[in-house]
């Protein structure tokens, strides 16, 4: 069975940066997503299409085609009262906020002052070169529930 929209696929995979540091691995065969439904990255979703189950990949994803470029425009200073009272904010720390269309955006704060905060909220993977090692381990056709839903349900997948 290839890899084609309406079907559910596990992966194996490890992300590296360009230097070889591993960002992210799932090797355990606990990585499903719906295939055509935007649940991964538009330039690692292309490179799966017709791919089969023991294919294995190579993929290098641009930061167009992964988590966008670095925009310098959210990087921005804020009043120290947009966070709680009671918590000390220290550089590096990450928020999690709502971002202009109500998504959820995670945001770290990169200066405190006593009155005010700079926060970088681009997203971390942003104008990085992603190098991801694939390999298909599944591939299953999606449940009609999970097609009208837009991701996997099941063991390994969204729950209700
Ligand atoms: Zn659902």
């Amino acid at each position: 069975m290839k890899i084609t929209d309406r079907h559910v696929v596990t992966l194996n995979y490890t992300l590296t940066d360009n230097d070889g540091t591993v960002i992210d691995q799932a090797q355990d065969s606990s990585f499903v997503y719906l295939h055509g439904a935007q649940n991964i990255i538009p330039g690692l979703e292309k490179e799966l299409a017709d791919k089969k189950v023991g294919d294995k990949l190579t993929i290098k994803v641009s930061p167009e085609e992964g988590y966008g470029l670095r925009d310098d425009k959210r990087v921005e200073e804020v009043p120290r009262e947009m966070f709680p009272e009671d918590t000390d904010i220290e550089p590096g720390m990450v928020f999690h906020a709502e971002g202009p269309n109500g998504e959820m955006i995670t945001v770290t704060a990169i200066e405190v002052t006593e009155t005010s905060v700079k926060i970088d909220s681009n997203h971390a993977l942003a104008g990085i070169e992603l190098n991801f090692d694939v390999e298909v381990m599944a591939v299953r056709a999606a449940e009609p529930v999970e097609i009208e839903h837009g991701h996997v349900h099941g063991p390994e997948g969204h729950q209700h």
